[in-house]
């Protein structure tokens, strides 16, 4: 059975500064009908917003989004053990930081209980170590948490599922001309120099970090998927019918 990493991003798990309850229901029946042919890790934000739920602090600090974090990444557990259980899936929480992956030993452990987790159907739901680990909070980087979580556990495939339906030519939220890539075969070095910012009509957002996670996994030979979290048909028809029909798709 392939394997493939799906990654859901703060901006497809939260609205109004809270967990979007039917997203997060799609997504799990998503999961529940992608397991028939994969095994599925999930790597999930969200834990800042589940937090804040609980605790009213100002987030624009990053130690408190750090609390926040900590508050809501059981928060977040429990709402998604909620659905599997629908389903009978069980579910787990692998708390990583991309400094992990910088030695073998731990890469090795973790990879172990991760093939223990997948061979029992348990779904790994990994997160950012949110407390030791900064680079999420501050750079939304679970793109890139994902990148080596998909290299290292041996997956086939990241699929990044975000509130932009692919990567375009400019950022499409600013201009209406902006057009799709279905397919990106080598990412531009200009492409990921460019800050995030908005007086960049190229990158503003958390593309950037997208296109460095599909660099690093197309120069090992795998592939990344670009498609988006609040409508799930395309990721669908593309991963359980072959059938493209929208999204982006790397690949040397
Ligand atoms: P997530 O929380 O899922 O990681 P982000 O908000 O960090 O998502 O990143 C997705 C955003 O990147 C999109 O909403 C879009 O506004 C922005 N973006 C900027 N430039 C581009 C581009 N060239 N193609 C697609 N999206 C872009």
């Amino acid at each position: 059975m392939k394997r493939i990493v799906l990654k859901v991003g703060s901006a497809v798990l939260t609205e109004q500064n809270r967990l979007a309850k039917d997203r997060m229901n799609n997504l799990v029946e998503f999961i529940h009908r992608l397991r028939d042919r994969y095994e599925v890790i999930l790597v999930s934000s969200g834990a800042v917003a589940a937090g804040y739920t609980e605790l009213k602090v100002d987030k624009k600090i990053l130690a408190n989004r750090q609390a926040l974090a900590s508050i809501g990444q059981p928060l977040l557990m429990n709402n998604y053990k909620k659905r599997f259980d629908k389903f009978k899936i069980g579910t787990s929480q692998l708390l990583l930081t991309a400094d992990d992956f910088d030695s073998r030993k731990r890469t090795k452990n973790a990879k172990n209980s991760i093939n223990i987790l997948l061979e029992h159907n348990i779904v790994p739901i990994i997160n950012e170590n949110d407390v030791t680990a900064i680079e999420e909070l501050v750079f939304g980087d679970n793109d890139r948490l994902s990148a080596h979580v998909c290299q290292y556990f041996d997956a086939d495939m990241l699929v990044i599922l975000t509130d932009i339906d692919g990567f375009y030519d400019k950022n499409p939220k600013e201009f209406d001309d902006a057009k799709m890539f279905a397919t990106i075969r080598e990412i531009d070095i200009k492409w990921l120099e460019q800050k995030a910012n908005p007086s960049s009509e190229f990158a503003t957002g958390g593309i950037v970090t997208k296109l460095m996670a599909a660099d690093f996994l197309i120069k090992r030979g795998k592939q990344m998927f670009l498609s988006s979290g609040f409508d799930l048909s395309y990721a669908e028809s593309f991963l359980l019918y072959n059938k493209y029909i929208k999204g982006t798709l790397f690949r040397a």
